[in-house]
């Protein structure tokens, strides 16, 4: 157990041991290499502490989604690739070249910009290629792509070092679009010139032999979510989110709790509040929805969620007292739990989490 501060209000605890493991797992998945995503703050776990810890598992290959959490990164990392999928914007290559960073070109006209560092560099510069078959977001559309297939010059002097693309609906094996995409993505690269792929993204890596590729690009799995929903999660739990009551109150039958009383004790209550509220990234959707675990038990939230304070119902816990710390997410209550009760999917539970807790890196 790690030493808690009294004056930490809210611990978020990451386990860096259980990122290992999980990455360990998925490496047993997948027939090829296997990247780390780290974007978005890897998934609001702190990609300062998650990329290097990836990097001494074996992991040589990152990605973010924006350039300055590429650049954040980098000096973190003494080798290995760092590739930014959300495009290159106009104007940012010389930060690209500088930094040592990859770009995922998503156009011809990125394609076009790094080919003139390169002629201008005199040197083969080394880029990744993204292709849309299906969420219409990012990637060569068809028609930048049947440009690049016809003519393959418009490539010279870049360093391709995969083509990848991304899938639509992963998490759901028999959707039909996981094989519509298999078979464009297919189409796409024998036209293209020959380079190493990258397809699945963590949920892809359990849809079988048809989606591996010679780079995996999990997220979510690493960190704990379920790449099966409604099937058994094979991953390791990495988040552990506590919290110490502030107060216990005693309130009588009839009493509401939390802005405009939504919740209006049936019986006389024991009200513990804690330090934890939309402002951390709980979700306000949660108000009146699941429960914290104090001893193994549940300890039910009531009322709404304000900004800075959950308040729940500790009637059938006289042990908890104000100085009592209450689990709000960890191993009996995961974030994909939270996030079912959320209206939302573990992802945005993860990223949501806030900046005042109290973070803590074991393993
Ligand atoms: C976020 C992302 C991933 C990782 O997806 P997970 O579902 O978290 O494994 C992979 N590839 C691309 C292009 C992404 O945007």
């Amino acid at each position: 157990m790690t030493t808690r501060m009294a004056t930490d209000a809210a611990v978020l605890e990451v386990d860096l041991g259980a990122i290992g493991m999980n990455y360990t797992y998925l490496r047993g998945r997948h027939p090829g290499p296997v990247a780390g995503v780290v974007k978005a703050n890897a998934y609001g776990l702190g990609a300062i502490r998650v990329a290097p810890y990836l990097h001494a598992q074996g992991c040589r290959h990152f990605f973010t989604a924006h350039l300055s959490e590429a650049l954040a990164i980098r000096p973190e990392l003494p080798d290995g690739m760092v590739a930014v999928l959300n495009t290159m914007l106009p104007g940012s290559e010389g930060a690209y070249l500088e930094a040592g960073i990859e770009p995922v070109l998503s156009s011809l006209d990125e394609i076009a910009r790094w080919r003139a560092q390169a002629v201008r560099l005199g040197q083969r510069l080394p880029a990744l290629l993204h292709v849309d078959t299906g969420l219409n977001r990012l990637g060569l559309d068809a028609a930048d792509l049947a440009a690049l297939q016809a003519d393959h010059s418009l490539l010279d002097g870049i360093d391709l070092r995969y083509i990848m693309t991304h899938l639509v609906a992963a998490e759901v094996p028999d959707d039909p679009a996981n094989a519509a995409q298999h078979a464009a993505f297919a189409a796409a690269c024998a036209g293209l010139p020959k380079a190493p792929r990258s397809f699945a993204n963590s949920s892809g890596i359990f849809l079988g032999a048809d989606f591996a590729s010679d780079l995996a690009r999990p997220g979510a799995a690493l960190y704990g979510i379920n790449p099966m929903p409604g099937q058994p999660n094979p991953l390791h739990q990495v988040v552990r989110l506590r919290a110490q009551v502030l107060s216990v109150r005693e309130i009588s039958a009839g009493a509401g709790v939390g802005y405009n009383g939504t919740w209006i004790a049936a019986r006389p209550s024991r009200i513990a509040t804690v330090a934890v509220g939309y402002a951390d990234g709980w979700h306000r959707s949660l108000s009146g929805r699941g429960h914290a675990v104090f001893d193994d038990a549940p300890v039910p939230l009531v009322g709404r969620i304000s900004m800075d304070l959950t308040t729940y119902d500790a009637t059938d816990h006289p042990a908890v007292v104000p100085g009592s710390w209450l689990e709000l997410i960890g191993a009996g209550r995961t974030a994909d739990a939270i996030a079912a009760d959320a209206g939302t999917n573990g992802y945005e539970v993860l990223t949501s989490l806030g900046a005042r807790y109290a973070r803590r890196y074991i393993g």
